[in-house]
């Protein structure tokens, strides 16, 4: 299984990886507000993720570290 992680306060909320994401598991956190001010992005079901990398290609701000 693949684990993605998030340099939370960086993410400036651009959805970018929300549209790319291929299994749509990446939503915005609106429980939270990072430091900048934004609804960081998170994935919500780890288990489905296969690894592909897509987000973290197009984030803009290398917020997203993918591992398998
Ligand atoms: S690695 Fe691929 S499947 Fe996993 S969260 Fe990123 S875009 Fe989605
Ligand atoms: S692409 Fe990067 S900056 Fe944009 S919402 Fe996703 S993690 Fe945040």
């Amino acid at each position: 299984m693949a684990r993605v992680t998030f340099r939370e306060d960086r993410c400036k909320g651009c959805g970018l990886c929300i549209h790319v994401c291929p299994k749509k598991i990446i939503r915005e956190n609106r429980d939270r507000i990072n430091a900048k001010g934004y609804f960081p992005a998170e994935v919500v079901e780890m288990d489905k993720c296969i690894g592909c990398a897509f987000c973290a290609t197009i984030c803009p701000d290398c917020v997203i570290k993918v591992e398998k």
